[in-house]
């Protein structure tokens, strides 16, 4: 089995619940969504990164293994087009008992299903309507899967979060829906935390429009945090 890597790096976790914490980042090649707010778009093609056979992808994390590092986060692209690569990545990563994290827009439960195993911290990631991840008429199609990758997270008793990346064309109603769809899947005593990320540099939405954004989530779940992708202050990758 070969796997494409886009590229690996130690840097500080800037985003979600674990933000601070000194993580080596294992970029996938290969994303086939269209969001407009993407900030890793080098890495959306297939082809794009460096192939490695599993062995060799193996060596080359362990020789990027920094001391005290936290955690290692399977990120991309999106990492489950190369699930069952990433499955044994993550396995020889929970080897050296380190925690493993997976991003993902979970756009494909069996592929999720098949990673999970491998996995201790799960970033499930809501795209809302106007992200213009698919097109709309395929939208709640994906939806549905990202609800049951989550249901799957939390039955298997994975550290599990959600994050939802908002911009200036959020709408409130769509942002509703989906927030009381997720919590009718799972309790919120289940998931340890909800994150509302703004966009970044491109149709960043307004404070007042986080804030209603926030009401809409508290009620169901009071630890909701509005927290920007953080390591772009430092200017970190
Ligand atoms: S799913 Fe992630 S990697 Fe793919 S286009 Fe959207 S933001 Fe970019």
């Amino acid at each position: 089995m070969k796997v494409r890597i886009f590229e690996i790096f130690t840097s500080v976790e800037g985003e979600g619940i674990l933000y601070g914490t000194k993580t080596l980042f294992v970029r996938l090649a290969g994303c086939p969504f269209t969001c407009f707010y993407c900030d890793t778009k080098e890495s959306l093609p297939l082809d794009s990164g460096t192939e490695y056979s599993i062995e060799d992808a193996n060596k080359l994390i362990d020789s990027n293994l920094k001391k005290q590092t936290y955690k290692v986060n399977f990120t991309g692209g999106d990492p489950l087009i190369q699930h069952q690569a990433v499955a044994q990545l993550a396995k020889h990563i929970q080897e050296k008992n380190i925690p493993t994290y997976l991003e993902s827009s979970c756009f494909d439960v069996e592929k999720f299903n098949h990673v999970l195993p491998f996995i201790d911290i799960v970033k499930i990631e809501f795209k809302t309507k106007d992200s213009e991840f698919v097109e709309e008429k395929i939208y709640d199609k994906f939806i549905t899967h990202t609800m049951k990758c989550l249901e799957s997270s939390v039955n298997a008793k994975k550290t599990t979060f959600i994050k939802i990346v908002v911009s200036s064309k959020t709408k409130l109603d769509d942002f509703k829906e989906l927030t009381n769809q997720i919590f009718s899947t799972v309790s919120k005593n289940n998931i340890s935390g909800f994150v509302i990320q703004p966009t970044y540099g491109v149709s960043e939405p307004s404070l007042d429009l986080l804030l209603d954004l926030y009401d809409i989530v508290y009620p169901n779940y009071i630890d909701v945090k509005v927290v920007p992708q953080l390591h772009k202050f430092i200017g970190a990758p």
